[in-house]
């Protein structure tokens, strides 16, 4: 928001730096930070880049190797300091230590009541962000997606501890291993909420341990010892179908938790606050555009929560092939997981079909608008609709695809239609788009009416 030339006051309870969990960031994380100017004091800090995990899910132990190493294991407490230092020199005033206690709607805006290290604060803003995670502060309608899950986890410290991370399916829960800077070493245990509380038997560390030496994540450790007490975190993805009104929005976990087993929550929580100040400034500069833009916003959630939840609920899949059970077949079959009513072709462009068949539109496709990004603000643009696309299209590969498809040269191969496109995006591009548009029956064969 600061970037977009408005006065942005951030509020954070905790001193950093501090533990926090998301602390293995998907490769998606990066070019994200690099969007905010974040980067380079990433990379400078040295996190551990991520190039082998051990996994034992749908098979016996297996070690995947990513030789790009395009994952960060983080110690969150520095990650977050560097983002909160980036925010300062962006010129965001930031409040620190403090605690939102109240807001008030104040005419047209907000008043909000801040505990800033023992003193009593009131801020008045036009706009609200929520972005306090789980707890979200603003009431909202939230909506679980997945089953209810529990996180018991615990750091250790000591010799021998694991260098790599590890991922391990049980017979009714999954485990985590993350390798931190530093040396330390967090264990995670997912349980089933309703399972675990029926079953209350001994201290929260006895049942942890007791599920943790079950899998192999200490199996090769001597001289450890824990470095904490055991804690819980609620696991369970959900969706705020609330997430935005005119002078408010919730973005990361306040708006959205999606299933801690894709490791992506980070990622998808800088994604919603960068499409959340877009969609804040149109709602604070551009009031005609205002349905558009908590459209938008509302539909980009909905449309990642399902497109996690059916991810998620395919890679449960795999593990309950292997090891079936309740735990595992809930957690494979939930509702959000079916996959999209019709199937969308990923079929490799066949190159003949691109020189030799000529084509034409689909007599299915429509065109709708379809509110997007356009740089700084929510605009309404030409959109594809076609049973084969689980939702709108608008962009493919950053090109706007309508105005693409508006004259198509008529009885023209994909790659004559292409050719007609080099004047406004690269011929490899325009290849990339009509074998696309073939792929999911957008361009069909023209059927020859010669007898
Ligand atoms: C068990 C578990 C493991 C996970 N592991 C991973 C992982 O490895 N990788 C990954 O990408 N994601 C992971 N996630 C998800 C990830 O933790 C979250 O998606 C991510 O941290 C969300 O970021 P956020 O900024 O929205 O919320 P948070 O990170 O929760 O930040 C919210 C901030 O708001 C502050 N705050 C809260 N209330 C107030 C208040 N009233 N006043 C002032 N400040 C306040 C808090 O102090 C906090 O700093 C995991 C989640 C769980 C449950």
């Amino acid at each position: 928001m600061v970037q977009l030339g408005h006065h942005v006051c951030l509020v954070e309870r905790s001193r950093f730096p501090r533990r926090h969990l998301g602390e293995s960031l998907s490769p998606g994380v990066l070019p994200l930070l690099e969007t905010i100017g974040a980067r380079e004091a990433v990379d400078a800090a040295g996190f551990r880049r991520v190039r082998r995990v051990y996994v034992k899910w749908d098979s016996d132990l297996q070690v995947r190797e990513d030789v790009r190493e395009q994952g960060l294991l983080v110690d969150r407490g520095d990650f977050d300091r560097i983002l909160l230092e980036r925010a300062r020199a962006l010129g965001v005033r930031v409040l620190q230590p403090a605690i939102v206690r109240e807001c008030q709607s104040d005419n047209g805006g907000w008043r909000v009541n801040v505990d800033a290290d023992g003193s009593a604060v009131q801020i008045h803003v036009d706009f609200l962000a929520d972005a306090s995670g789980r707890s979200a502060q603003i009431a909202g309608h939230v909506r679980r997606t997945g089953c209810r899950t529990l996180s018991l986890y615990a750091y250790w410290r000591g010799r021998d501890l694991p260098q790599e991370p590890r991922i391990e399916a049980g017979s009714d829960a999954w485990y985590w291993g993350v390798p931190l800077p530093e040396g330390a070493y967090n264990t995670l245990v997912f349980v089933d909420v309703k399972h675990f509380r029926a079953a209350r038997s001994s201290s929260l560390t006895a049942r942890f341990l007791d599920l943790l030496g079950r899998s192999g994540l200490m199996a090769a450790c001597s001289d450890v010892h824990l470095d904490t007490p055991v804690l819980a975190a609620d696991a369970t993805p959900y969706l705020d179908e609330d997430s935005v009104t005119p002078s408010t929005i919730k973005v990361g976990d306040a708006a959205l938790a999606i299933d801690p087993i894709s490791s992506s929550g980070v990622q998808k929580a800088i994604q919603s606050a960068l499409a959340a100040a877009v969609v804040a400034n149109t709602l604070l500069l551009k009031p005609a555009s205002r349905d558009n833009a908590m459209r938008f916003y509302k539909a980009s959630l909905a449309d990642a929560s399902e497109r996690h939840c059916r991810w998620a609920a395919g890679h449960y899949g795999s593990a309950a092939a292997r090891i079936g059970g309740k735990f595992w077949e809930d957690r494979a079959s939930h509702p959000e997981s079916s996959p999209p009513s019709v199937d969308t072709p990923h079929a490799p462009v066949d190159a003949r079909a691109l020189s030799a068949a000529r084509v034409e539109l689909s007599r299915q496709l429509e065109f709708v608008e379809l509110p997007c990004i356009d740089g700084d603000f929510v605009t309404v643009k030409p959109a594809l609709r076609h049973p084969n696309l689980v939702s709108p299209a608008a962009y493919l590969g950053g090109w706007e695809l309508a105005p693409l498809l508006q004259r198509l040269p008529a009885g023209s191969t994909p790659l004559q239609i292409a050719r007609s496109w080099s004047d406004r995006i690269p011929l490899q591009s325009g290849l990339a788009i009509a074998g696309w548009l073939l792929n999911n029956g957008i361009l069909v064969e023209v059927v020859s009416c010669a007898s």
